[in-house]
C-alpha cells in the first residue's frame, strides 16, 4: 500500500510544529520559528494564550458537549456578545469557515424562498479568484476550476464575475439572482481589497433590488485589519456574514451572522450542527472575543499594522528585484512579488525560520497573531532581509 495513512491532500513540509510559545511556533526538532502566518489567520492571540489555554481547561472539566435540543446559557452568551457588538440579530455557530458559508449560502436563499419573497431567486453572484471552502457548495461558489477538477458535477446557482467590477456586478443581476457573496479582502487570491466603489455599488444593488449582501469574512474578519471585522472600513453592512478562524484563536469555531430580516427564512428545523456552538467552543469564543472586542486591543492592530507595513514598504524599495508592492489592510499584508511567491515562502521558512503564507497573484501573506510586539516587527524585518539577500531565484520561478 503505498497511501499514507493522513490522506494525501496536503503537499505537506518537513517543518512539524509540536509546541506553540507567543508568536513562535517549535518544531519535533526543536527549531524556533517566527510565526506570521498564525495557521492562516486563525491564532490570533498568538500560541498558548493564557486567558485562552484557561476558559478551554476549566470549560473541558465542567461540560464539553450537549447536544442542541437543550439549552444552551455558554452559546446565548457568545452570541449575544456578538449581536450587541456586530451588525447582527442572530448568530448560528458552526464548527468551520466553509459551514459558516453554507449556512450563509442557505440563509441568503432562504430569504428568497420565505412567504412574501420571490422563489425564483437562488443563485449567489460570487466573484474571481474568491475562496469560500472546501464543501460542494463552496468550491461551486468559486471559479477557481483546480479545485473543481475531480469533484464534477457543481452545485447550480453560482454565477461568477470579475472581482472588484462594480458594473459587471450589476449586468449580472437577473431574474434569478438571491444577492451577492463577497470577501471585502480576498485572502487566499492573494489579500486584493475590494474598493470603496465596489462595496458601496454592492449594498446599493441590493437595497435597490431586495438582494442579499453577503460577506465571506473567514479570514479577514475578527480584528485581523484592525476593526472588529473589515466591512467596517467600508461603512457598508452586510445582511449576511461568515466568520471563524481566529474567532476562537484555534479551537474549531464559525459563525453565520445575520439581520432579523436575512434571517426570516432560517426557523425552526431549517438547520443544524451535532457539534456547532458546544459548550468548549462557546469558552473559548469568549475567551477571544473578550480581548479583540475593544477598541483599544483593534487600535493597536492598527498600530502594529502601519508600522509592519511601512516597515514593508521601505524594504521592498531596496529589492525591487524581488518585490512589487504590499496591499492589506492592518495585519493581513500581502507582498506581492515579480517571482514566484511560493518557493521564497519556502525559502524563508526553512532558511530563516520565518512563517508566512503563500496566496495566488505571487504574494507572500503576513498573518502574524494580533498580539505582536515591536520586537516582533523587528525580528520579522530581519529575517525577511536576510532571506531576500541570499535568495536565489530558482530558475523555474523566474517572472
Ligand atoms: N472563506 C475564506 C475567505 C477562507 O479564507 C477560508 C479558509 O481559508 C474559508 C472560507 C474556509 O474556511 P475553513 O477552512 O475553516 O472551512
Amino acid at each position: 500500500m503505498s497511501i499514507t495513512p493522513l490522506m494525501p491532500v496536503y503537499p505537506r513540509c518537513d517543518v512539524r510544529p509540536v509546541e506553540g510559545d507567543g508568536c513562535y511556533l517549535i518544531t519535533e526538532d526543536g527549531r524556533r520559528l517566527l510565526d506570521f502566518a498564525s495557521g492562516i489567520a486563525v491564532n490570533s492571540l498568538g500560541h498558548s494564550h493564557p486567558a485562552l489555554i484557561e476558559a478551554i481547561q476549566t470549560q473541558a472539566a465542567k461540560l464539553m458537549h450537549v447536544s442542541n435540543m437543550y439549552g444552551s446559557p455558554q452559546g446565548e452568551r457568545l452570541a449575544q456578545r456578538i449581536v450587541d457588538t456586530t451588525f447582527a440579530d442572530t448568530v448560528f455557530f458552526t464548527n468551520s469557515g466553509a459551514e459558516a458559508v453554507e449556512c450563509a449560502i442557505k440563509t441568503a436563499r432562504a430569504y428568497h424562498q420565505h412567504e412574501g419573497g420571490d422563489a425564483a431567486r437562488t443563485e449567489l453572484i460570487t466573484f474571481s479568484m474568491a475562496f469560500h471552502g472546501r464543501t460542494m457548495a463552496t468550491i461551486s461558489a468559486s471559479n477557481q476550476t483546480k479545485m473543481h477538477k475531480g469533484f464534477q458535477p457543481l452545485l447550480p446557482g453560482f454565477k461568477y464575475v470579475e472581482f472588484d467590477d462594480l458594473e459587471a456586478a450589476r449586468a449580472a443581476v437577473g431574474p434569478n439572482t438571491a444577492g451577492f457573496l463577497v470577501e471585502p479582502i480576498q485572502g487566499e487570491g492573494g489579500i486584493r481589497p475590494a474598493s470603496q466603489a465596489f462595496m458601496t455599488g454592492l449594498r446599493e444593488i441590493c437595497d435597490e433590488q431586495d438582494l442579499m449582501l453577503v460577506l465571506d469574512e473567514v479570514q479577514c474578519g475578527v480584528g485581523r485589519t484592525g476593526k472588529l471585522y473589515a466591512h467596517e472600513h467600508y461603512g457598508v453592512t452586510p445582511d449576511i456574514l461568515a466568520t471563524a478562524k481566529g474567532i476562537a484563536g484555534g479551537f474549531p469555531l464559525g459563525a453565520c451572522l445575520a439581520t432579523e430580516q436575512a434571517a426570516r427564512g432560517m426557523g425552526f428545523g431549517s438547520h443544524g450542527s451535532t457539534y456547532g456552538g458546544n459548550p468548549l467552543a462557546m469558552a473559548a469564543g469568549e475567551a477571544v472575543w473578550n480581548v479583540i472586542a475593544n477598541e483599544d486591543f483593534l487600535a493597536n492592530v492598527r498600530a502594529k499594522g502601519e508600522r509592519l507595513r511601512s516597515a514593508i514598504e521601505q524594504f521592498i524599495g531596496n529589492h525591487d528585484d524581488l518585490f512589487e508592492l504590499v496591499r492589506g489592510e492592518g495585519l493581513m499584508l500581502g507582498l506581492k512579488m515579480k517571482v514566484e511567491s511560493r518557493p521564497f515562502y519556502a525559502h524563508l521558512r526553512d532558511n530563516h525560520d520565518l512563517t508566512t503564507v503563500a496566496a495566488a497573484d505571487n504574494v507572500i501573506r503576513v498573518l502574524p497573531p494580533l498580539i505582536i510586539e515591536d520586537a516582533h516587527i523587528a525580528e520579522f524585518m530581519e529575517k525577511l532581509s536576510a532571506g531576500a539577500a541570499d535568495y536565489v531565484v530558482p530558475e523555474a520561478a523566474a517572472a
